[in-house]
């Protein structure tokens, strides 16, 4: 006989949900309960994935349920925030049969792994029949004057990123044969679309020192265009100098920029920080064996927009002569 919703519910997620400090009540109820801490705001952030939109129908379970997580626990990361709790609806398609029940196995057990790695609680969700569609929300905790709002740049301040870009998008377009990439590359350049490390360390330890942060999404250009529009100020940004992998780096240039600043499921932090922060930042940099790179300056308003090639975003793209690009660069979105 095949499992009921509640079977479902209990065999695969509420047995294997953990206690947390902030959960007051878990799944099972009709609502959670969660306490929040003294002096501090609760932050949360939902995102769905959807097959075929957001990832292969086949892609690997335990991948999937890694990067549920990974790209909502990005936007805590992204706050400053420290994980607490998250909530999961799922719709999966008819019927449950043994290869559905292996699929659940696989995607718990990758969510559950990065999890607990975080200490991030599930505290409830829903289950419905329907297209393979997932759907999460994250809570975290953050001290008011901590978080990293988008809006917080200020001019001359540098800006940085994390890790590398355009790696994810390299792999997407390998499967999608919009290009090859050469097979000993293949690996480290799955991975980073596949399996997604949310920079929780990161976000938490630029407290203080950051002004705005954002993840890195949908793309660079589109997403640090969110922080300059929300700051009402320009940036100028060195297009050869974003960090970027071998493999990358052996594509055509075109296919490099297409990478790194409209690719998008990078899941690197883009932040700004005084000057005066590089060392600390360097420091950090050290202490988390994670790379972060010097990208541009931001600007006021007027000077990005008196300058600028490529009109409506306020970055100003310089190549490696520090002449401006006249091309336009955009993120993803998913309606245009
Ligand atoms: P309700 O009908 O009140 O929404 P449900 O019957 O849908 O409750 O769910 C019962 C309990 O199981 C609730 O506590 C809910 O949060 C939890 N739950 C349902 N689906 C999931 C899931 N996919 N993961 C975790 N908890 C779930
Ligand atoms: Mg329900």
């Amino acid at each position: 006989m095949p499992p009921s919703e509640f079977n479902l519910i209990d065999h695969y997620f509420t047995r294997r949900a953990k206690k947390g400090r902030a959960v007051a009540l878990g799944i099972g109820d009709d609502c959670a309960l969660l306490t929040s801490l003294p002096g501090e705001h609760l932050a949360v952030s939902t995102d769905m994935l959807i097959a075929g939109r957001h990832f292969f129908e086949d892609v690997e379970p335990r991948s999937l349920g890694h990067k549920a997580l990974a790209v909502n626990l990005s936007d805590l990361a992204a706050m400053g925030a420290t994980p607490l709790a998250f909530t999961l609806a799922l719709s999966l398609p008819h019927p449950i049969d043994a290869a559905r029940l292996a699929w659940l196995d696989a995607f718990s057990d990758g969510l559950f792994a990065l999890a607990n790695t975080h200490h991030c609680i599930l505290i409830g969700g829903d289950t419905t029949a329907g297209p393979l569609t997932l759907c999460l929300t994250v809570f975290g905790s953050v001290k008011p004057e901590a978080a990293l709002q988008r809006g917080a740049a200020v001019i001359d301040d540098d800006v940085w990123v994390s890790g590398i870009l355009g790696d994810a998008r390299l792999a997407l377009g390998d499967y999608r044969q919009e290009w090859t990439i050469e097979e000993k590359y293949k690996p480290a350049v799955r991975r980073a679309l596949e399996w997604p490390e949310p920079r929780i360390a990161l976000g938490l330890a630029l407290r203080g020192i950051a002004h705005a942060a954002i993840d890195v999404s949908d793309g660079l250009a589109g997403d640090l265009a969110h922080i300059v529009q929300r700051s009402n100020v320009g940036a100028t940004i060195a297009i050869d100098q974003l960090p970027r992998s071998l493999a990358l780096a052996q594509q055509p240039v075109s296919i490099q920029r297409l990478c790194t600043l409209s690719g998008g499921d990078d899941y690197e932090l883009c932040f700004t920080a005084p000057k005066a922060m590089r060392p600390r930042l360097e420091q950090i940099s050290t202490d988390l064996s994670l790379p972060l790179t010097r990208i541009g300056t931001i600007l006021p308003l007027s000077e990005a927009i008196s300058q600028e090639r490529s009109p409506q975003t306020n970055i100003l793209w310089t190549d490696q002569n520090g002449r401006p690009l006249t091309e336009v660069f955009h993120g993803f979105d998913h309606f245009s």
